[in-house]
């Protein structure tokens, strides 16, 4: 008998009809004689739907409350869930996340899970129930309601498969699996069979939502073995797991990219020691993520140009504090542009082989598509382009690399 923990996804517990259809997938899973941990996200729509009432009151919710709000959508759905069980004759409990003592720190909106205290979801399961768990939300040590970021239901399952020990963690979604790049953007695209921790934890934290960045990162750590699936339709998904010795690895597994970047440069600063820190020490002091830097060469010998990126959401703040630095420094120019977005090869394979980059920027310069920043590690390879250049950017590079076929 296996301990199975399955995520099901908001378009998966889009209506009542979904959930029905989700409760006789579990009763399947049940009748195997497995144990089965469920836990879901809120019905397709619904979070949003939550922030943007806040939103309608006040421009800028205070987080505490916006949790309090945020995590009712999951509420909902694991009492519709477990309702949908009874039903069919299968015992089942829901819990939120605070019931099931998932505690977290208190970062409001972004809290991350610091333990798990499993006794009450192994007394049910000993009972022989299956227990239907809320995703996305925890409880601080004082008792207030925590979110875990957008897309957080993932991270909730695979925590809970790691305290659990769970044989597997299945997250059901939309898709039948991890695809070479979004399927929506490019028909092409191929769902691999599996994929290591690594390349996906580059693919999520380069833009591909499919699976949370710290969902992947608590699976690499806890070696949870972590599969997503297909909701819709029975079949084989994606494994994620360990680089396996003597695999054959593709060159490229996957290309990510990422609609929410800004850039903002800062022209004609002075070519001292600081200045680096004088620009980035407001942004950072206000909690925006920098994301790519690049620092010009001086040319006249004595000022510089400084440009980084930023998430779109923190564009406006980081230009209002990057124009006092400015002032301050004594600066030419500050320059913005929130019309962009980042493309990114990712693959381990790329380690040992060289010309990846010269294809990459071949392939974009053939299509008439200007780089407006470059970065790279081991084992990907980012570029900043204008917004209008995503999809045929994506495209050209699926095809120029083929990963619409297996190597
Ligand atoms: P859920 O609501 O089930 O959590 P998400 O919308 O968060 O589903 O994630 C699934 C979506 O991720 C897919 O519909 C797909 O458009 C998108 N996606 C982005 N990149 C990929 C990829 N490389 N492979 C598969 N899906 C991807
Ligand atoms: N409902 C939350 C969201 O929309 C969490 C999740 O779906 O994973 O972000
Ligand atoms: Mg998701």
């Amino acid at each position: 008998m296996a301990l199975i923990v399955q995520k099901y996804g908001g378009t998966s517990v889009g209506s009542v009809e979904r959930i029905e259809q989700v409760a006789e997938k579990v009763v399947r899973w049940r009748e195997r004689g497995d144990d089965v941990v469920v836990v879901v996200s809120a019905m397709s729509g619904e979070t949003n739907r939550l922030i943007n009432l806040a939103k309608s009151i006040h421009g800028r919710p205070a987080p505490r409350e916006l949790d309090v709000l945020m995590s009712t959508g999951e509420q909902v759905t694991i009492a519709l869930l477990s309702i949908a069980l009874e039903k069919r004759g299968c015992a089942a409990r829901s819990y939120t996340g605070g019931q099931v003592h998932i505690l977290t720190d208190s970062a409001h909106n972004k809290a991350r899970i610091r333990a798990i205290d499993d006794q009450r979801v192994r007394g049910d399961l000993n009972l022989g129930r299956v227990v239907v768990v809320a995703g996305f939300q925890g409880v601080d040590e004082l008792g207030n309601i925590t979110t875990l970021g957008r897309g957080g239901s993932d991270t909730t399952a695979v925590a809970l498969a790691a305290a659990m020990k769970a044989d597997e963690c299945q997250i059901y979604t939309d898709v039948d699996g991890v695809y070479t790049t979004d399927p929506r953007v490019v028909p092409q695209a191929r769902r691999l069979d599996r994929i290591t921790f690594e390349e996906m934890m580059e693919m999520a934290s380069l833009g591909s939502k499919v699976l949370q960045i710290r969902s992947v990162e608590f699976a690499g750590k806890y070696n949870v073995p972590l599969r997503v699936l297909s909701s819709f339709e029975d079949g084989p998904g994606t494994l994620i797991t360990y680089e396996e010795e003597g695999m054959e690895e593709a060159l490229i597994s996957g290309i990510a990219f990422n609609r929410d970047e800004a850039q903002l440069t800062i022209l004609g600063v002075p070519d001292q020691p600081g200045v680096a820190y004088k620009i980035l020490g407001p942004i950072s002091d206000s909690n925006i993520e920098v994301d790519m830097i690049v620092q010009n060469i001086a040319q006249d010998g004595s000022t510089t140009d400084f440009t980084f990126t930023v998430h779109r959401n923190d564009f406006q703040r980081a230009l209002e504090l990057l124009n006092r630095t400015s002032s301050e420094l004594g600066a030419r120019e500050v320059r913005g542009n929130e019309t962009l977005v980042k493309i990114s090869l990712v693959g381990v394979g790329m380690r040992s082989h060289a010309g990846i980059a010269s294809t990459m920027f071949k392939t974009l310069a053939n299509e008439g598509i200007n780089i407006r920043m470059i970065s790279t590690s081991e084992i990907k390879i980012s570029v900043v382009v204008d917004e209008k250049y995503l999809e045929l950017g994506v495209r050209a590079l699926h095809e120029a690399f083929e990963l619409n076929k297996t190597h």
